[in-house]
């Protein structure tokens, strides 16, 4: 397998290039209407990333005061301006506003995040995942597919896009015990962990020698370093790294969104 971080590189400088053949440089809104700390962050790697791939990052910051109403006003000039390609509405999302009654409200063709039930985007982490394995050549085709955590942005999409390859999937969660789920590790071939817990997949596990594991979870550990939710050096054929590893590929999935995006629908 390709280091992660190297093929997020490749794939930049493909974008890079198809942008170019784009008839405008394509425009990718964020809507933000928080200011924590974490987004913050995510927010200027996104613009950063957009930047090196030549495309346009407008950040239009509201207050995290902001009612439901006025950001639906904000979402609806932005469905109709043609200038923008695509936005993201950053989350979390401040409580007087309902996350549901925002994600139904971005134009479907302009959601890059992959939020909208009618969305014509695939959400961004499972994307990012899924467009790596199989630039590498993994063969999904009835496999035994295992996601462990059901969340709407993580797991349950996964497990859709995984069906799609034609694996056999297993999703685990909170209430699976834990003697099914160490019955279900040690039959999967793929094992996708996002659970939000360090060590969460350890070496108490039996693994097949041939599984791969991809690790979601950003967690820190006692001395503050980010660390995912599995155990180092899993006894498996490949392991994804954290750092270096998912939030790579997620961070990317959203390029290829706006880059897909543009030459599908003519944006
Ligand atoms: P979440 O935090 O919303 O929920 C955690 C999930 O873990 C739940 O579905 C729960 O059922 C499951 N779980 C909890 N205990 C379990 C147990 N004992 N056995 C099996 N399942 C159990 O999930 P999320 O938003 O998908 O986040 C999970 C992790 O992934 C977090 O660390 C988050 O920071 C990280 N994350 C990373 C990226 C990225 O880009 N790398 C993107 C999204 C989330």
């Amino acid at each position: 397998m390709v280091q992660i971080k190297d093929y997020v590189a490749l794939k930049k400088d493909e974008l890079k290039k198809r942008i170019l053949l784009l008839p405008k440089k394509p425009t990718l809104k964020i809507i933000q209407v928080n200011d924590d700390y974490a987004s913050n962050s995510y927010i200027k790697g996104k613009i950063k990333d957009l930047n090196e791939i030549g495309a346009n990052p407008i950040l239009e910051k509201l207050s995290p005061f902001t009612s439901q109403a006025e950001l639906l006003k904000i979402i609806d000039e932005t469905n109709k301006d043609k200038n923008v390609n695509g936005f993201i509405v950053q989350l979390p999302l401040p409580k007087q506003i309902d996350e549901n009654v925002v994600k139904c409200a971005i134009d479907p063709k302009k959601d890059l995040d992959g939020f909208n039930p009618l969305t014509k985007f695939k959400s961004a982490t499972p994307k990012g995942i899924l467009t790596y394995l199989k630039d590498q050549g993994y063969d999904f085709k009835g496999k035994n597919g295992l996601i462990i955590g059901r969340s709407n942005i993580v797991g349950k999409p996964m497990a859709k896009y995984l069906l799609d390859e034609d694996m056999t999937v297993t999703v685990a969660h909170s209430k699976t015990p834990l003697d099914n789920l160490k019955l279900f590790v040690q039959n999967a071939d793929l094992i996708i962990v996002a659970v939000g817990k360090p060590e969460f997949l350890n070496k108490t596990f039996t693994f097949k020698k041939t599984a791969f594991v991809i690790d979601v979870g950003i967690n820190r550990d006692k001395d503050n370093h980010l660390v995912g939710d599995c155990e180092k050096d899993l006894p498996v054929s490949y392991q994804s790294p954290v750092p270096g590893g998912v939030g790579l590929l997620t961070r990317l999935a959203l390029l290829i969104n706006l880059v897909e995006g543009c030459e599908k629908y003519g944006l």
